[in-house]
């Protein structure tokens, strides 16, 4: 994109309601069960709406990642796959491609976003313990808000959470242009207290899926990085929603106005030594991740992830992934960037929740993915321990069929060494939409389906587990309703 094409692309933001920038050519059917049906299938899902079946799901708003729409070029990029064992050409076009995109040199293909993590996660660990001398117990790691399979990771390989959103990042009524950032104060006094050296890496997660897709500022990844580098930990950049994040600097951060979203990816990469993708999300693949280390400062680290991943993934020049898998990944990086597709993206969440909020439903700001319902305020009959986000799920569910996943206490789990409860900022439900899957239409609809939950929310009753597993809780949980 030249400067007046980039002008004109940021000029042009005049609908609140971008029309879909792509034409729909393939489709796939969805049913409406009935409202008996649907009381059944929760019923025989343990009330969790994460159990069910598709076939009984109208709008699936559970997650958007693998559920997006793939494009033209992408599934014809899959054509030409080489399924070498080692070193096939698809992995030289993935490897390739993110040096263009990131300037990452070091690149490993893994199955998905957690692929990836189960690589990083026990070799910096390791890696830390053989330079500093890491004493186990103290072992902390630091993020803007881990994702739950990021936190999983770190978790079970021992590690201590320490989460260092922002101050007011959760309040739903308070708006800000960098929710994501991580606050500082929080991690200087962090790397005091337990010690650099006790501190395997700092997790950077953009945007924070965990705040409600809320981005982090340029300046905050820079400052970060400062900060990281005078006490020598690697920086993760967990990246999901890299353009996403890019999109949303480009229109609220100082100076980058003018800038493209390839330009600020750019940027953005070279405040991170590694970084970790779920390429399911912005990368828009149904399958596939990427673990990448910008330069050889940790080949060490490199090698050894390079290792487990032949135990673990599979040779690493595939990590689990099909050539013709990798070829599309490959395509779906570049399209991610596109100006107008993340505009429309964007502007179908804020279209969503200004709706909402039309309504009377308080959300957090707009994010990038996905709306995200204040559950606790809604129903301030229920308490966090009752999972107020788990019952506006289901009741949602049972009212229009739309699957949705909490994003609250449930989700936060407990401390993993004393079994309490983390408390938890806020209890939230996440409308999670996928990319390019659902119209305008179709968010009208959701809307809809609120106004009629809302004249009901006395009667919407709290959970309490039959199953509680002991990772990762919210997958496999079972409850029953409180009376
Ligand atoms: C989805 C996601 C992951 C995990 O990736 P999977 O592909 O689901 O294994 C990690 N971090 C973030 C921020 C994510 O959104």
């Amino acid at each position: 994109m030249n400067r007046e094409q980039r002008i004109s692309a940021v000029k042009s933001r005049i609908t609140i309601h971008p029309p879909e920038p792509f034409r729909i050519r393939v489709i796939e059917p969805i049913d409406r069960i009935s409202p008996l049906e649907r009381e059944r299938a929760l019923n025989e899902s343990g009330l969790n709406t994460l159990l069910l079946d598709s076939k009984d799901v109208y709008i699936d708003c559970l997650t958007d990642s693998g559920t997006g729409a793939v494009t033209q070029s992408m599934q014809a990029a899959m054509l030409k796959g080489d399924d070498a064992y080692s070193g096939s050409k698809s992995f030289r076009k993935l490897e390739s491609a993110v040096e263009d995109i990131f300037d990452y040199k070091l690149t490993i293909p893994t199955h998905q976003g957690r692929g990836a993590e189960q690589l990083y996660v026990p070799t910096l660990i390791d890696f830390r313990e053989k330079n500093y001398g890491l004493e186990r117990s103290k072992m902390t790691v630091i993020s803007n808000f881990f994702f739950d399979t990021t936190q999983a990771h770190s978790q079970i390989n021992g590690c201590n959470i320490v989460n260092a959103p922002i101050d007011d990042a959760f309040d739903t009524n308070k708006l800000a242009c960098f929710k994501g950032d991580l606050d500082l104060d929080m991690l200087q006094t962090t790397i005091e207290s337990v010690g650099a050296e006790h501190i395997p890496y700092i997790v950077m997660t953009i945007t924070c899926n965990s705040i409600g897709g809320q981005p982090v500022s340029m300046a905050n990844m820079q400052q970060v990085y400062a900060i990281a580098r005078e006490h020598e930990i690697p920086v993760v950049i967990d990246c999901a929603r890299f353009a996403e994040n890019a999109y949303f600097i480009q229109q609220r951060e100082l100076g980058y106005e003018y800038h493209s979203i390839e330009e600020i990816t750019k940027e953005m990469f070279q405040y991170g030594d590694l970084f970790s993708m779920s390429a399911k999300k912005d990368a828009m693949v149904p399958i596939g991740g990427i673990l990448s280390f910008r330069n050889h400062e940790y080949f060490d680290v490199f090698r050894d992830c390079q290792n487990l991943c032949v135990v673990l993934e599979g040779f690493p020049t595939y990590g689990g992934l099909e050539g013709g898998a990798m070829e599309r990944l490959a395509v779906g990086l570049y399209e991610a960037m596109r100006q107008e597709w993340l505009e429309y993206r964007i502007g179908q969440v804020r279209y969503l929740v200004e709706g909402l909020r039309g309504i009377g439903v308080e959300c957090q700001q707009p994010g990038g993915h996905a709306a995200f319902v204040n559950a606790g305020k809604l129903l301030p009959h229920i308490p966090p321990e009752q999972f107020p986000g788990v019952a506006l799920a289901n009741e949602l569910y049972l009212v229009a069929g739309i699957r949705t996943p909490e994003i609250g206490s449930l989700l936060l789990g407990r401390d993993h060494k004393t079994g309490e409860q983390l408390p938890c900022p806020a209890e939230l439900l996440r409308i999670t939409i996928p990319r390019a899957t659902y119209t305008q239409s179709h968010m009208d609809y959701i809307i809809e389906a609120f106004r009629i939950v809302k004249e009901n929310v006395g009667s919407i009753k709290g959970v309490r587990f039959t199953y509680e597993p002991p990772v990762l809780r919210h997958f496999n949980a079972r409850f029953a309703y409180v009376d």
